[in-house]
């Protein structure tokens, strides 16, 4: 199929007219007729970013774009928009009608902004327009809204951004969408979408004993991994904590634009909503740490804990990425920073997501090895189970259980919390949380009661946590007791805590 537009150049008062004419086929290679490669590759490069800045994926086909008439001198950068706009028509994502009276103009960034053009140079400009036999046709031109628009032969429409575009030509009466109400309904590029239907506890069935330490996680910023067959809601569970969380402030949210602009990405929000990354266990350690890039000048790229700063990091299939990833986990999850050295120098990335890990209890996920549907091998489950090393385990504050009614029986002293009551619980404590930071809230938090000190002292030995491991069940507890609005943490906080320490029990890493 071959989909065919106009773009033009010169300016938008004396538009120089050029048919842009795609097809696709099979393949991989991206051409422009008489564009030398290299142009051709930057250009392409520009429109694939730009295309998946908002959401839409590069067609996985070779691409042949002709501009004519032939002979014109295109050096022009101003062909990104009608060529973006004919691989969006080829794959279906815009109706092909919706290019037929229009001709399109515009540089694309890599995050989809549209900018006035590179010079461009012409021979005969009247001369080839009037070649074009279906030129008439043309009743709209779209060009950057940073474009000195006076004079334009032809009503003329502005945009900012490729998704404005794709919107505008998309309404079946080619109405102008406002550009905030498109912000809102950005696709962010692939498994890196910060917008979520917002989900609430009433989905997962049972699980108190979850639904409370979820609120915790959420409102102490506590870093949570969970294991449990496949379907008992651990997915759901890591949505509701997202839920939880409080809308950003205006600085926390551009922090969060300007890291995903750095790496080449545009941020989609929904009221400011912290972001959501769920990035594929095939990920390697450059995708989730970050990475240095090979061009002059750019510098670091952010990875996927960079990009979930001030939201959610949620690694599903923990234990499918692989070892080496993992392990460059634990700086991230120590200081909530990333550092990226090479010869030249080193840079700091922000890093601090709250990390959601989730995996199943064996390599079938039907069970822990007590479950007769289950038929792992004891040591298949070790084995397993080992690719969480003791120090990922030991830097995560809450391990959870799902699945297990048995674990529904401890008993934590407080009713079920409704999903009103949890939403303000996090947004009152998180703020107090933030306000004292580090080790200023074991100065100013409830303290612990004699018989709490007592049970925290002998979760040492009893439960032979190491001293990251009981400062979490201190922190952890901390945070149930300023959720109860209680002046002390009280023994059943600390008891609450401990239970959450599933990874360090022998049981757990020696099954069976
Ligand atoms: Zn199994």
């Amino acid at each position: 199929m071959i989909v065919s537009t106009f773009g033009f150049a010169g300016s938008p008062g004396s538009p120089c007219f050029v048919r842009v004419e795609l097809r696709l086929e099979r393949g991989i290679l991206f051409r422009i007729s008489g564009i030398s490669n290299q142009a051709a590759r930057a250009a392409a490069t520009r429109i694939r970013s730009a295309l998946m800045a908002c959401g839409h994926r590069w067609p996985g086909k070779a691409i042949t774009v002709n501009l004519a008439p032939a002979d014109l001198s295109r050096t022009s950068t101003a062909f990104d928009l009608p060529i973006a706009l004919a691989v969006l028509a080829s794959s279906g994502i815009i109706p092909s009608s919706s290019l037929k009276h229009i001709a399109a103009a515009g540089e694309m960034g890599l995050d989809g902004t549209l900018r006035p053009w590179a010079t461009s140079i012409f021979g005969f400009v009247e001369t080839f327009s009037s070649e074009l036999s279906d030129v008439q046709n043309i009743k709209t031109l779209l060009a950057p809204s940073k474009f000195d628009s006076s004079d334009s032969p032809l009503p003329l429409q502005l945009f900012t951004h490729l998704s404005e575009v794709i919107a505008y030509l998309k309404s079946p009466n080619k109405t102008k969408v406002k550009p905030h109400l498109i912000e809102n309904s950005f696709n962010s590029i692939g498994n890196t979408s910060s917008f979520l239907e917002e989900v609430t506890f009433d989905i997962i069935k049972g699980e108190e004993t979850a639904k409370r330490m979820a609120v915790i996680a959420a409102a102490g910023s506590h870093d949570v991994i969970m294991q449990g067959p496949p379907g008992t809601g651990k997915t759901v569970l890591a949505k509701c904590i997202h839920a939880l969380l409080p809308d950003l402030s205006e600085k926390e949210f551009s922090q969060c634009k300007s890291i995903h602009s750095a790496a080449g990405l545009f941020l989609k929000s929904y009221r400011n909503r912290p972001p959501w990354l769920s990035p594929h266990t095939s990920t390697n350690m450059n995708g989730l740490i970050g990475s240095w890039s090979n061009l002059k000048g750019r510098g670091a790229i952010p990875g996927a804990w960079s990009l979930a700063h001030n939201g959610i990091l949620f690694l599903d299939e923990f234990a499918e990425f692989s070892r080496g990833t993992l392990e460059a986990c634990r700086a991230p999850l120590e200081s909530k920073m990333i550092s990226l050295a090479r010869a030249a120098g080193s840079t700091t990335l922000p890093a601090s997501a709250l990390l959601i890990a989730a995996m199943n209890p064996c390599p079938c996920g039907r069970g822990n090895g007590d479950n007769a549907s289950c038929d792992c091998q004891s040591n298949e489950i070790r084995r397993y189970r080992r690719k969480i090393s003791g120090p990922i385990a030991d830097r995560i504050a809450i391990h959870l259980e799902l699945g297990h009614e048995i674990n529904d029986s401890i008993e934590n002293g407080t009713k079920n919390i409704s999903w009103t009551e949890a939403k303000s619980a996090v947004a009152r404590v998180k703020k107090w949380v933030d306000n004292n930071p580090g080790e200023e809230k074991f100065v100013n938090g409830p303290p612990l009661t004699e018989a709490a000190a007592e049970l925290l002292n002998s979760c040492r030995s009893v439960l032979k946590l190491s001293h990251r491991g009981i400062y979490h069940v201190h922190d952890v507890a901390m945070t149930a007791a300023l959720i109860d609005d209680s002046p002390l943490i009280e023994v059943k906080h600390i008891a609450e805590a401990g239970a959450s320490r599933l990874f360090d029990r022998q049981s757990w890493m020696n099954p069976r």
